[in-house]
């Protein structure tokens, strides 16, 4: 089951981060550059809706 959760972007080095990753570690920070910025961004899939 995928649970298509929050994504955050890195303020610095701009990597994209799945809430999964962050919640295994004890500080909300980038894995890659270790920045504590980061900015919660929506899943790069895009639904689209068919309006009846
Ligand atoms: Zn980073």
């Amino acid at each position: 089951m995928n649970s298509g959760g929050m994504i955050y972007k890195c303020f610095r080095c701009g990597a994209l981060v799945p809430y999964e990753r962050l919640r295994i570690s004890p500080d909300l920070k980038c894995p890659k550059c270790g920045f504590k910025i980061l900015m919660k961004v929506r899943s790069p899939v895009v639904k689209k809706v068919k309006a009846i």
